[in-house]
């Protein structure tokens, strides 16, 4: 599994890279719009962990 938590606590996970960095992407347009501009593919995939099933 590919997670990513984030600072305020979300998870996000899924079986392939895309999926968690669609799920993160779409969190943070949600709770941090703040961070739009910032929060590019290539920097979610650089928080992307690698989890046990
Ligand atoms: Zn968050």
């Amino acid at each position: 599994m590919n997670q990513v938590t984030c600072e305020c606590g979300y998870e996000a996970k899924g079986a392939s890279e895309g999926q968690v960095v669609d799920q993160v992407l779409a969190h943070v347009r949600s709770d941090h719009p703040d961070l739009v501009g910032q929060v590019t593919p290539e920097v979610v995939r650089g928080w992307i962990e690698l989890a046990p099933e």
